[in-house]
């Protein structure tokens, strides 16, 4: 039970060290070699159990593999709040510190100018509450998801909570079909349920 059996390259072995985890938390070690292998996952997990490395190692191992030469949005996190979005961002730059990967926040109370500019610049992963990245899609030309590669849908059962479906539909319909979708949720409601059906594909179920 080390990080060292995960498969993850050196650069996301050293970052981990660094952060001076020793070896990965239950749902790390459940969710990182399934995600490496390109399923869909839909995960029960609170805060607290490293979710949110569970689903960033995985991403980033396969960015570490990218056509270089071709700039797009290849991750979209979204989360029901800024504040949950701040930390994610927060954590996936420590996870990614010794890559070139680029991860970029999207989220209300910030120039929109600014994330604008950072949206056209085509980092690698955006992360996002749902209002503003749509409001940002529909108004920059240039800037979609077709060529995303992963979606990760954090805290499902409080993006429903708090009335982002719409949105979270019409995200979904950007999204290219063939692509990996994770879904976390602390609670597995009905709706979070049908929010499953609708975003993924045989997923593997885990529980942390
Ligand atoms: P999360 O559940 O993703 O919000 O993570 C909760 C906290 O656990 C964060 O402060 C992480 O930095 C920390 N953490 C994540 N994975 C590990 C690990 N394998 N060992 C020790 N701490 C960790």
């Amino acid at each position: 039970n080390s990080f060292l059996e995960l498969n993850l390259s050196r650069p996301l072995l050293r970052a981990c060290e660094s952060l001076g985890y020793q070896k990965p938390t239950p749902i790390q070690a459940a969710c990182i070699p399934l995600a490496l292998t390109g399923r869909d996952v839909c995960g029960s997990a609170v805060t607290g159990s490293g979710k949110t490395a569970a689903f960033s190692l995985p991403v980033l191992e396969r960015l570490l593999f990218r056509p270089k030469r071709v700039l797009a949005i290849r991750v979209l996190i979204l989360t029901p709040t800024r504040e949950l979005a701040v930390q994610v961002h927060s954590m996936i730059e420590k996870l990614a510190r010794f890559t070139d990967i680029r991860c970029c926040l999207i989220v209300g109370g910030l120039s929109s100018k600014i994330q604008e500019t950072a949206l056209r610049s085509m980092p690698d992963i955006v992360v996002a509450t749902p209002g503003r990245i749509i409001d940002h899609l529909r108004n920059t030309q240039s800037v979609g998801l077709e060529d995303l590669a992963v979606l990760i849908l954090d805290e499902a059962d409080r993006l429903l909570e708090l009335g982002f479906s719409q949105e979270i539909q019409e995200l979904i319909k950007l999204c290219p079909k063939r692509r990996q979708t994770m879904l976390f949720s602390a609670t597995m409601t009905e709706e979070v349920g049908e929010l499953a059906k609708l975003s993924l594909t045989k997923p593997v179920r885990l529980e942390a």
